[in-house]
């Protein structure tokens, strides 16, 4: 008998599952209901589509339901939301948007891939005229209408993570002036801060204006556009406000099918994406996913992991053995020519988990070649277990071959990968792309010293309140145009010379300008029976740890 797979939601997980399943599939009917007007369209595409970027919008729309309808033989309904489960009874309830009416849909397996909304809290004013969240076609559509209309000069976006930093960079692109308003400390949340610190340089360079952590707590209508007020006292005049202060996933469907919940309210599933119904599957922001690195379980709003679990899926309703490995954060953002990605945990992550046993290097090698002209420098952080080697996780910055890097450690994370696969991982070279070796190569040969204990790292959070001997081994004038506070300057040119000056019964923490220097320092020291530890990263890293220095 013809099996009857009914999906909701018909954008990345629930469009993926259904291709899949009819490609393994030819004979089981496949139903899709779309609550809005479009499927597969690129969401991810909307901020360019807001900036003009894109000017197209009907290049956001990757498939239509004729599309799907000739080609895969699935029945794509739009407009179509579908309100209620009768898990007994094995039936949806589908509402019409557009006349209200409804009508009940039998399924043998029902797929939910429901998405997340945009958090809008209840703030005063918050319905006010020019407020704004992006998640669909039509959201970029009445931004775009509203900034072609009203051409306002200033903007306010609430939030400074992925999709907070894509408005401020494309809303700047159309001419605004915008202003972040960020709850926590720094933007790109999900980085460590003093990766993020970044992102902040070239935000700010870019006449973008910060109020970090600071909370919106009202808006205002004024005579020319809207106030936004903040906790802090402040307020900003704005023409336009966009929200992107996060998502939550979408279960009112599963929450009234009384389908079991885990963290962040999101919808428990097993590796096979089966929610506590064993003919009801799940995937997307809409689920609980666990952390490939520690473990957590928590809510991954990522295209990559809705995808992957839409073809598992479909692989496991056809009698495959697929698993989802578990979700790695792997992401990355653009913004005013620099880009920040990462992978896998990062220091705060590991540290709420609990995870002890972890080491940090850091390093700031060029993307490419110093010789060949236009190198710039890629700022890499890489996580890894100390004990072992392997790796945990890898933050990155800088305005090219940043996503390439982090692609390679991801995928060293995802094969449960040691410093020792990045020290010899055979990677594309030639001079206008990298280095003979990589900034990956480099990142395991540093942390693969510190595993084998050929370099001890010395802890940039007690710097400022070490006892130990700090010895900067940059060119005197390097030293002269800023250093650590007490630090002592001896080149490693004069290093073998000048030993004698160097305290035999204290710890030295050498540093020079990104780490590479110090590491000969150390090298020559430790065989030279001194107790040198290196500043990984150098007098870079000391800028970004300490920007306020
Ligand atoms: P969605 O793709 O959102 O699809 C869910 C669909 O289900 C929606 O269209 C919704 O209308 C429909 N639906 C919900 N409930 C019902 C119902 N009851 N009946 C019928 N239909 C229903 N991720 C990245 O990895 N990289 C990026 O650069 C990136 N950029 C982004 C930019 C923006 C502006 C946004 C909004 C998201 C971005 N994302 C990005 C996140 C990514 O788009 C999502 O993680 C991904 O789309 C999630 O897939 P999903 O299938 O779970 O949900």
């Amino acid at each position: 008998m013809k099996r009857r797979v009914l999906i909701v939601g018909g954008v990345a997980g629930g469009a993926t599952c259904a291709a899949r399943l009819r490609r393994l599939d030819e004979q089981a009917e496949i139903v899709v209901f779309e609550r809005g007007p479009y499927v597969s369209f690129a969401n991810c595409g909307l901020p360019y589509y807001v900036g003009n970027v894109i000017q197209d919008e009907a290049k956001l729309l990757l498939a239509s339901p004729q599309l799907f309808r000739e080609r895969f033989n699935i029945d794509v309904r739009i407009n179509a939301d579908v309100v209620a489960i009768d898990r007994a009874k094995h039936t949806i309830r589908v509402k019409d948007v557009a006349t209200g009416c409804e009508s009940t849909e039998a399924y043998d397996e029902l797929v939910l891939s429901p998405g997340a909304l945009p958090i809008r809290p209840n703030w005063p004013g918050v319905d006010l005229p020019g407020i704004f969240t992006l998640r669909t076609v039509p959201d970029s559509r009445a931004i775009r209408a509203w900034l072609d209309d009203r051409k306002p000069s200033t903007a306010v976006v609430v939030g400074g993570g992925f999709i907070g930093l894509e408005m401020a960079e494309n809303l700047a692109h159309r001419g605004l002036a915008v202003t972040i308003v960020e709850l926590a400390k720094q933007v790109m949340p999900p980085l460590d801060p003093e990766m993020a610190e970044y992102a902040r340089q070239r935000l700010e360079a870019k006449g973008v204006t910060l109020a970090l952590g600071d909370a919106v707590t009202s808006f205002e209508q004024t005579e020319s556009g809207l106030r936004v007020h903040t906790q802090s006292g402040a307020s900003f005049d704005a023409g336009i406000v966009v929200l992107a202060i996060g998502v939550r996933p979408e279960t009112r469907l599963a929450v009234d099918a009384g389908l079991k919940l885990g963290a962040r309210g999101c919808i428990a599933v097993s590796n096979q994406m089966q929610t506590s119904d064993e003919h009801i599957w799940a995937m997307g922001d809409a689920v609980e996913l666990s952390n490939f690195v520690t473990g957590e379980l928590g809510m991954v709003a990522l295209a990559g992991p809705a995808n992957r679990q839409g073809r598992i899926v479909a692989d496991v309703l056809c009698g495959r053995d697929s698993k989802y490995r578990g979700a790695q954060g792997t992401a990355v953002c653009g913004f005013f020519g620099f880009t920040v990605a990462l992978t896998g945990a990062t220091e705060k992550s590991l540290l709420r988990a609990g995870v002890k046993d972890v080491a940090a290097v850091y390093l700031h090698p060029g993307h490419h070649v110093g010789y060949y002209p236009g190198a710039q420098p890629i700022h890499l952080k890489l996580l890894f277990r100390r004990s072992d080697g392997r790796v945990l996780g890898a933050q990155a910055a800088g305005e090219q071959g940043v996503e390439r890097r982090i692609d390679v450690i991801a995928t060293t994370i995802q094969m449960n990968g040691t410093v020792f696969d990045l020290e010899d991982a055979e990677l594309c070279y030639a001079p206008q792309y990298g280095s003979a070796k990589d900034p990956v190569n480099f990142a395991g040969m540093i942390a693969a010293n510190v595993v084998r204990g050929d370099a001890e790292l010395a802890a940039w959070s007690e710097v400022e309140t070490s006892d130990a001997f700090l010895l900067d081994v940059r060119e005197p004038q390097e030293f002269a145009a800023g250093a650590i506070p007490g630090a002592i300057n001896i080149s490693l040119g004069q290093l073998r010379a000048r030993m004698n000056e160097l305290p035999v019964a204290r710890e030295i923490w050498v540093n020079c300008g990104v780490g590479q220097r110090a590491y000969y320092a150390c090298r020559i020291l430790a065989q030279n029976g001194l107790n040198a530890r290196n500043l990984s990263g150098g007098y870079s890293t000391y800028r970004v740890l300490y920007p306020e220095r």
